[in-house]
């Protein structure tokens, strides 16, 4: 098989879903690889380092697998021809026009961000690597952004002490985000609403708190947390400012796979910091946790700076594409059989789960949701699983590895 990878067009992505390390290992396994040239040019990959291990530049939409980041726009839909297979980035559950034109391109596509969280497949979690960026980012950002040290000092001139930061949500991304700004020596809090997490928070340094707000555990099938009621997320909102107002920065990166961010940030909670003090908020792209966030841009209110970084990954290319390259390796090693040759087997839980669009039609169960249409009835297309959000993750009545060992 001719596997292709063309040049990012969206604005601002620097990413590249192939390094030379990758590209190596596939020619050893028969693959033929082709790159767009200056591909991997932003994330420091010139075209020659691909050369050296046997990658000729071409047509970044020619393979019979095409391998991207972002999601396709409507013109590079238009650059694939039928029955190709295309991997990458799809938003299967927030862009449903794009899972519509894939489908009518008659494009077998697979989305990274449908791949089961399974054990199996972990190496291919490209949601968890990009997060691990993110949450990274997220930390210097927060340390840049402030005008003070995280740190405590004792110095000649007096003691400073640490800066108090806040971490709202600790899923992979806070996860990291936890350990960077506590490397840097803040004092670190932080919560969630699974309370599975407590341990892995405090296992990092970081204190967990407790809101007294009546809610029990809020983790749903699949290891993610469910969309709080209403009345819920009121009662947090209103605990959670008195928190935030004794912080010096939060980083805020609560979510609900395929919903709006959660509003966890109001604005009286701004109003109650220090003022200097920062909010960072990871969840810009889907709505914002906090009420005055800008996504892709840095606003000053009530004397806070709230930062809504878009895309973050992108911000930080070189490990970035290397950990999604390596991920993307890991998926297609589950579709190259002998002599390099292209085989798709959608009785695999990985193939099946990944797969958004295939034969003409939408086979993915939360993207089939989100546009409007049925998944194939069973014979007719594989029954899709994967994510398609909280209450779609595990098939009925099949018990799914992902109870086997979630992982954080
Ligand atoms: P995510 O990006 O979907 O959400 C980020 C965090 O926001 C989560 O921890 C979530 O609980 C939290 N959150 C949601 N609503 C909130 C609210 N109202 N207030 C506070 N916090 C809120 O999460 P993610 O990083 O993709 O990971 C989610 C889950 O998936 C975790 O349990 C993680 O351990 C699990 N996971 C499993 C695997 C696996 O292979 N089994 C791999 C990666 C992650």
């Amino acid at each position: 098989m001719k596997l292709s990878v063309p040049k990012e067009a969206s604005e601002g992505e620097r990413r590249v879903a192939l390094v030379p390390e990758v590209a190596k290992k596939l020619s050893a396994q028969d693959v033929e690889v082709v790159l767009e040239s200056g591909a991997g040019e932003a994330a420091h990959l010139p075209d020659r380092l691909f050369e050296e291990v046997g990658v000729s530049l071409g047509e970044g939409f020619s393979g019979d697998v095409v391998a991207k980041v972002a999601p396709p726009t409507a013109e590079e839909i238009g650059r694939l021809s039928e029955g190709t297979v295309l991997i990458g980035f799809l938003q299967p559950l927030t862009a449903p026009d794009t899972a519509k034109a894939l489908a009518d391109a008659g494009l077998t596509s697979f989305a990274m961000e449908a791949i089961p969280r399974i054990s199996r497949a972990q190496s291919m979690d490209a949601l968890s690597s990009q997060a691990t960026v993110s949450g990274y980012r997220a930390g210097l950002i927060l340390a840049q952004e402030l005008g003070r040290f995280l740190p405590m000092l004792s110095t000649a001139a007096g003691t400073i002490r640490p800066a108090k930061v806040l971490v709202l949500g600790a899923g992979v991304a806070g996860l990291q985000a936890i350990a960077t700004a506590r490397r840097i020596g803040a004092a670190l809090h932080a919560f969630d609403v699974r309370s599975a997490v407590k341990e892995q928070i405090e296992s990092l340094g970081a204190k967990f708190v407790e809101l007294d707000i009546g809610l029990e555990d809020a983790e749903a099938a699949g290891g993610y947390a469910r969309e709080l009621t209403d009345e819920e997320q009121q009662r947090q909102r209103e605990a959670l400012a008195d928190v935030i107002g004794g912080m010096d920065g939060v980083i805020s990166t609560a979510a609900v796979p395929g919903r709006k961010a959660p509003l966890l940030i109001i604005e009286d909670a701004v109003k109650q910091m220090k003022p200097g003090s920062v909010i960072v908020d990871l969840a810009a792209e889907t709505g914002g946790n906090c009420e005055l966030t800008k996504a892709g841009e840095t606003v000053v209110e009530h004397d806070v700076k709230i930062v809504g970084p878009v895309n973050l990954p992108a911000s930080m290319p070189d490990h970035a594409s290397q950990l999604y390259a390596k991920n993307v390796q890991s998926l297609l090693d589950l579709m190259i059989g002998d002599e390099g040759a292209l085989e798709l087997d959608f009785d695999d839980e990985i193939i099946a789960g990944a797969c958004i669009t295939r034969d003409g039609e939408i086979v993915h169960e939360g993207a089939a949701k989100a546009a409007g249409t049925e998944v194939p009835k069973k014979g007719e297309a594989h029954e899709a699983q994967g994510d398609g959000g909280p209450e779609s993750r595990e098939p009925e009545g099949k018990e799914s590895e992902a109870e086997e060992a979630p992982r954080s």
